[in-house]
Formats: C-alpha cells, sequence, structure tokens
C-alpha cells in the first residue's frame, strides 16, 4: 500500500536527485552551522482525544528558522542530510530540546508528553540507546514515559532484529514508541507483531480521502481493525475536518492529530492552547 510512491517515482525522472547532490555538500555545511547559530526551532502539534476531548501529548516538528529564507519545513532540509552525522547531532538537540521543553512545562503545571521523530539512520546507530539514556539522564527530573519516539514504519525493515533489540532496550529506560506513516510502507504483520510499539499513526494520506474515497477508507478501517488485533492504540494524522472526526469515531477511532484539530504552534502557544480546547460536540458518544 505505498500510496506516495507514483508522485515520489517522478524524482528519478526529473532533475531534483541531481540538485539534491549538487547542494549537498553546501547543505552539510549550512545545517551545522545553522545548529551552531541555534537556528533551528521545534513547533508542537497536539494530539487529542476525540471521544473525552483530552490532550494526550504534542508531536515536535523541526522548523529552520532561517535568517533570510525565514521558516524552512522540515521535508526541504532533512532528506539532504539523512545518512551524514550532521543529521544525528541534529536527531540530539531535537531530543534535547523536546526533554527541556517537558520539563518547562512541567514547572508551570503543563503535563504534556512529548513524541519526537527519529530518522532511519538515528535508529540504526549502534549507540543509539547509549545516546537516548545519557540524554535522559541530563534531564533527571523528566519522566521518560513523557517521551516517545515515532519511527516510520519503513526505517524497521532493515534490519528488523537490530531494530527490534534497540526498541527494547529504549523501552526499559520508559521510553515509548510509535509507528509513523502507517500503511505508507511494505508492513507485514510479522514486523508489526515483533517491534515494541504502543501506538499505530495512520498516515495522513488516507485519513484526508476516507470521505470520498472508498479504498482509503477501507484501509483506514484496516489499520484500526489491525491495531484491535495486536492490542495496540492507533491515531489517525492529517484529520483536517470535523467530519473526518465523526468518520473515525464510527469506525473506532478516538485518537486524533491534524489541521482540523490544531496546527504545528510554537511552545509559547501550547499552554493556552491546551487550557482552551474543546472537543467538537459532534464527536461526543451520544451524537453520530
Ligand atoms: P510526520 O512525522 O508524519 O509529521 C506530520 C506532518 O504533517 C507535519 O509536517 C505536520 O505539520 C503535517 N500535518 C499535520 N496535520 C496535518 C493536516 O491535517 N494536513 C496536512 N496536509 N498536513 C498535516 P512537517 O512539520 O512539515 O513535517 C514533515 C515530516 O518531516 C514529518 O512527518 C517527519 O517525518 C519529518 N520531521 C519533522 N520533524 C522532524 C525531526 O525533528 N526529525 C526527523 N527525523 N524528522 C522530522
Ligand atoms: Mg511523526
Ligand atoms: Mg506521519
Ligand atoms: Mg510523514
Amino acid at each position: 500500500i505505498a500510496k506516495q510512491s507514483g508522485k515520489n517515482r517522478y524524482h528519478f525522472f526529473d532533475t531534483a536527485q541531481d540538485n539534491a547532490s549538487k547542494t549537498l555538500g553546501q547543505s552539510i555545511g549550512d545545517i551545522s552551522s545553522a545548529l551552531g547559530k541555534c537556528e533551528f526551532v521545534l513547533h508542537y502539534q497536539p494530539k487529542v482525544n476525540m471521544r473525552t476531548g483530552e490532550v494526550i501529548g504534542v508531536e515536535a516538528l523541526i522548523r529552520w528558522q532561517h535568517p533570510v529564507r525565514g521558516l524552512i519545513p522540515p521535508l526541504e532540509f532533512l532528506p539532504a542530510i539523512e545518512g551524514h552525522a550532521v543529521s544525528l547531532e541534529l536527531g540530539e538537540w531535537v531530543i534535547d530540546t523536546a526533554l527541556t521543553q517537558i520539563s518547562q512545562w512541567q514547572k508551570i503545571g503543563v503535563n504534556l508528553a512529548i513524541s519526537v521523530n527519529i530518522s532511519a539512520y538515528q535508529l540504526q546507530q549502534v549507540n543509539f540507546t547509549t545516546r537516548l539514556a545519557g540524554l535522559l539522564a541530563v534531564h533527571p527530573e523528566v519522566p521518560p514515559h513523557y517521551l516517545e519516539l515515532e519511527i516510520l514504519e519503513t526505517s524497521a525493515l532493515h534490519d528488523i532484529s537490530q531494530v527490534s533489540t534497540t526498541m527494547n532496550t529504549c523501552h526499559k529506560l520508559g521510553v515509548c514508541f510509535a509507528l509513523d506513516d502507517f500503511g505508507t510502507g511494505y508492513s507485514s504483520l510479522t514486523y508489526l507483531k515483533r517491534l515494541p510499539a504502543y501506538l499505530i499513526k495512520i498516515d495522513q494520506s488516507f485519513v484526508r480521502d476516507m470521505l470520498e474515497d472508498a479504498d482509503d477508507l477501507a484501509i483506514v478501517e484496516g489499520v484500526v481493525g489491525l491495531a484491535k488485533v495486536f492490542r495496540r492504540d492507533v491515531i489517525a494524522e492529517g484529520v483536517e475536518t470535523i467530519a473526518h472526526g465523526v468518520a473515525l469515531l464510527q469506525l473506532g477511532c478516538v485518537l486524533a492529530q491534524g489541521y482540523g484539530i490544531a496546527r504545528p504552534m510554537p511552545s509559547s502557544d501550547i499552554p493556552e492552547w491546551v487550557s482552551n480546547w474543546k472537543a467538537d460536540d459532534s464527536w461526543q458518544v451520544n451524537k453520530g
């Protein structure tokens, strides 16, 4: 069910790949100097329970606050550095910043888990767990289960036994895992069974079209069913409208994230958003 492959395939035939490799050397240098100048920032997007009205946590999404180009989204700079040392440095900066944020919010009475995206390359480092333990040790005030790691379903495909070992060791540290963009890779039920991820995130491409496209609706329903069989939680990404929420609730998916609930926002906006948010009336148990 590799829905995006049609779109990505064109990259082999146009010059995007070429240009990317030409500017690669430059990007790596640019990003490591941007890191030194503290030009990166995390924005946070709420994840909610539509049924209970609870905010269950937020996802940290990196942006590059470029002095000239403005706020640059992650997919415009992360692919160029994937597989290079600087991506590991940036990845650690993200975890460290998220841990600091958890602790700052806790000081003002806002108890929120933060999920952080981990690249395949980062997860495959043999010292990943040791480095993570080191970062947690720097923030002893943060309960480790407030940190969640989102890994792409496809990250696990390279070496399932190494990845599941890493995940199990991190799990012992108290950190939880989510499988991101679920449905876009070649998910095998064996992987789902072997990976200790408590949460499955249904890819936004299926959710976005589920009201118009019967196949996407069937995929969403299928993933919700899988999650139930494997006793995992399931969250829908890309919930853009109230109607998406209603349809998801009918399928038994109560957790949601998307522009229809909130866009990613700076950390300073989160406390007020959390205290003001209310689930939509049409999402209540006795309706829909
Ligand atoms: P993701 O982890 O699947 O994150 C969800 C992306 O979808 C975010 O884009 C978010 O802003 C966007 N989004 C959320 N709700 C909606 C919606 O209702 N409609 C639409 N159209 N989009 C929605 P963003 O921030 O541009 O991030 C893109 C991807 O970049 C992320 O996908 C993640 O794979 C990667 N990424 C972001 N931050 C990091 C990071 O710190 N480290 C790593 N390794 N990857 C990151
Ligand atoms: Mg994610
Ligand atoms: Mg995703
Ligand atoms: Mg994605």
